[in-house]
């Protein structure tokens, strides 16, 4: 059982305040969605909390399991339990994703693991229909937003972090893909106790990925939380209602 605990997390970029005082709770097997306009911050989350470089954060602090994250190099966040699927996948010519993920599992101790990855990547990209020819590939060279997206999943599904967060799971994909990708997603939760928090401006996504919660983020600050009927609210209604509270 794992818990992240995001706490009063103040963070900006250069001179500009980004988040201002962000407060969220997931833990293991929950699906948590964050929705929010355009600019308010979503991706910042997901950054600061993975510890990406050029941001500051002046105040609050990430725990998992009750160990604080900040300061802690990205690549030791991840190695304890923290995982991000990103916006906008990175392509790293010359670098095999059999290669990342047998160091990523070697840095997590998991050498069994290593020893059966072949297999493992096979299994789990016919899951999600994520064709076989693009595991022998450079990382997310040459593919499609849909075929980056899959492959994001898949390393995912490989690693079985405690706690991810998918920033726009949902964005430059196709129907199929997004049920495909959604689906592997929802069955982590089940099988493995995955802890999901969900980034997306679309509630589209949340009919396969289903959320306990939904928080609305606007301008750095979570203005609203409640259960999945949030969603069907700002599907309707958008976002107007919450922009000036
Ligand atoms: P969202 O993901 O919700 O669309 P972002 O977190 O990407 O929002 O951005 C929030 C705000 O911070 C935006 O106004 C954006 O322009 C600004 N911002 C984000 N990253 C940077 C950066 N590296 N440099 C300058 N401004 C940034
Ligand atoms: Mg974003």
């Amino acid at each position: 059982m794992s818990t992240l605990q995001i706490v009063d997390l103040h963070a900006s970029v250069g001179d500009k305040q980004i988040l201002h005082g962000v407060n969220l709770t997931i833990s293991s097997g929950e699906v948590h969605a964050v929705m929010g306009p355009n600019g308010a911050g979503k991706s910042t989350l997901s950054a600061v909390v993975m510890g990406k470089p050029g941001y500051t954060v002046t105040a609050g602090s990430i725990l998992l399991d009750g160990r604080e994250m900040l300061g802690v190099p990205t690549w030791q966040r991840a190695a304890a339990g923290l995982h991000l699927v990103m916006q906008y996948p990175t392509e790293v010519p010359g670098v095999l994703l059999n290669d990342v993920l047998s160091e990523a599992l070697k840095g997590r101790g998991r050498d069994g693991d290593v020893g059966r990855l072949d297999t493992l990547l096979r299994t789990e990209a016919a899951r999600i229909h994520f064709e076989e020819k693009f595991l022998d590939r450079p990382l997310n060279v040459d593919l499609s937003g849909g075929e980056k997206k899959r492959n994001e999943t898949l390393q995912m599904s490989v690693l079985k972090p405690a706690i991810a967060i998918l920033d726009e799971l949902d964005s430059g994909l196709d129907v199929d893909a997004l049920r495909d990708c959604a689906r592997r997603v929802m069955d982590a939760t089940r099988e493995d106790g995955l802890g999901a928090l969900v980034i997306t401006h679309y509630s589209r996504l949340l009919e396969e990925l289903k959320p306990s919660r939904v928080h609305i983020l606007v301008k750095g600050r979570i203005v609203e939380t409640g259960g999945p009927e949030l969603a069907d609210v700002l599907e309707r209604d958008g976002y107007e209602a919450f922009k000036n509270t």
